[in-house]
């Protein structure tokens, strides 16, 4: 994990950390146009070690690079490595790494990092070319710096985030163990009944984001205005996600804490950040519904995604460093499957919220009985049985999984 502090520069250091962003990203993005040109058959790619000779050289011929900070210019070009390296590990899903935006989150990496309080709430680091930049500091930073990174995100704020490792969770043994599933609205349920609700964007600022959104459609591209109106977007959802990756910590705090095992879905990031489908207008054929309350349940929809994601991660971290067993299973049918006979259908499910076995009349709430049967498949596994495939032969099993997939199911971290 990294403890990740807000930096708070002066305004004669704000042109040289945008440079240094400017910078990195120029590398980072020259780095993906030399992979681009990689063709099977055509040789390797330079290796680290000669992207760094051709990055001396460059900056031999190029002023302007010259100029800039060369520590920060090869962090760039080993991050690329490291993104590479992780992109062709074939049991990382990574994704290729592309070019970067210079609209995105910036952000350049400091080498050798050095930090020095300068009062009881304000510290100052190190930055190349800078000088000592001060931010806020909030919890005991280790004795090793390494690496630390500096953002600048959409919203206009400045960070700084040191590696730390993960403190353990304060807990006794519980012999308890929990299984996990994602609600059918806005809570995570878990396998002993509780739900957590997940925070939302409001409504007050829902609507404001959306009638941001319709005002920067109409302003002029470039425009002053139209970047006034983009950060103003930029800080709600900055918000919003703050607030959502501060209920993330809390709830996995709490998962670890009081559970010996926990069991939780196997994620699937394509099908999370999956678009919202077009609704089709009832009576005209090739006409599209827009109405807000869709708008704002997209909304809702992405922050729920993600902090499911955060939320499952945190849970793995911590547990990892607590001595809690966290283990992730395929959830494929285990709303529609019954934990006392355990007939699959999706008969069972005729309502949202209550699930009804149409084989044994087995009654309980719907999201408590789809988190009893993850526990149930996290136990088969953490025992090293066999996982039965989730409803082999059913309908709704689609084709083209391979078997071994829908049986072999897991992913296990001790
Ligand atoms: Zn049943």
């Amino acid at each position: 994990m990294a403890i990740r502090n807000r930096l708070y520069p002066a305004s004669r250091q704000l042109p040289v950390l945008q440079e240094h962003c400017a910078h990195a990203r120029r590398v980072w993005n020259l780095a993906v146009e030399q992979q681009s040109w990689w063709w099977p058959g055509r040789g390797n790619t330079p290796p680290s070690a000669e992207r760094c000779r051709q990055l001396t050289e460059a900056r031999r011929a190029e002023p302007w690079l010259g100029a800039g900070s060369s520590s920060v210019q090869q962090q760039a070009l080993r991050d690329f490595d490291r993104a590479l390296a992780a992109f062709l590990d074939p049991a990382n899903p990574a994704r290729k790494p592309d070019y970067r935006s210079s609209r995105g989150t910036q952000g350049f990496a400091i080498r050798d990092t050095k930090a020095q309080w300068i009062s009881r709430r304000w510290g100052e680091v190190w930055v190349p070319k800078c000088g000592w930049v001060r931010f806020r500091w909030t919890r005991p930073l280790p004795d090793r710096l390494g690496v630390a990174r500096v953002t600048y995100d959409r919203a206009g704020r400045w960070h700084v985030s040191f590696p730390a490792p993960q403190p353990p969770v304060t807990r006794q043994r519980t012999g308890k163990t929990a299984g996990v599933d994602r609600g059918v609205r806005t809570a995570l349920v878990t396998s002993d009944g509780q739900h957590y609700r997940a925070p939302k964007i409001s409504d007050r600022q829902a609507a404001r984001y959306l009638a941001l959104q319709r005002r920067f459609c109409r302003q002029r591209n470039g425009s002053r205005q139209r970047e006034r109106t983009r950060q103003a977007m930029a800080l709600i959802a900055a918000c919003t996600a703050d607030r959502r990756k501060d209920w993330a910590e809390k709830i996995s705090t709490r998962l670890v804490r009081d559970n010996d095992l926990i069991v939780l879905e196997k994620l699937n990031i394509a099908g999370m950040t999956r678009k919202s489908k077009p609704k089709p207008h009832p009576d005209q054929p090739g006409v599209f519904l827009h109405n807000r309350a869709r708008a704002k349940a997209g909304l809702n929809r992405g922050i729920l995604a993600s902090a499911w994601g955060t939320l499952s991660q945190r849970v793995r971290d911590k547990g990892e460093a607590s001595g809690v067993r966290v283990l992730f299973v395929d959830p494929r049918f285990t709303s529609q499957q019954c934990r006392a006979c355990g007939h699959v259908s999706e008969a069972n499910r005729d309502s949202q919220a209550v699930f009804a076995c149409v084989s044994c009349g087995h009654q309980d709430h719907a999201d408590r009985n789809a988190a009893l049967n993850i526990l149930a498949r996290g136990l088969l596994l953490a025992a090293g049985e066999p996982v039965p495939a989730p409803a082999a032969g059913h309908a709704a099993l689609r084709p083209h999984q391979p078997a071994q997939v829908a049986a072999g199911t897991t992913r296990s971290v001790a």
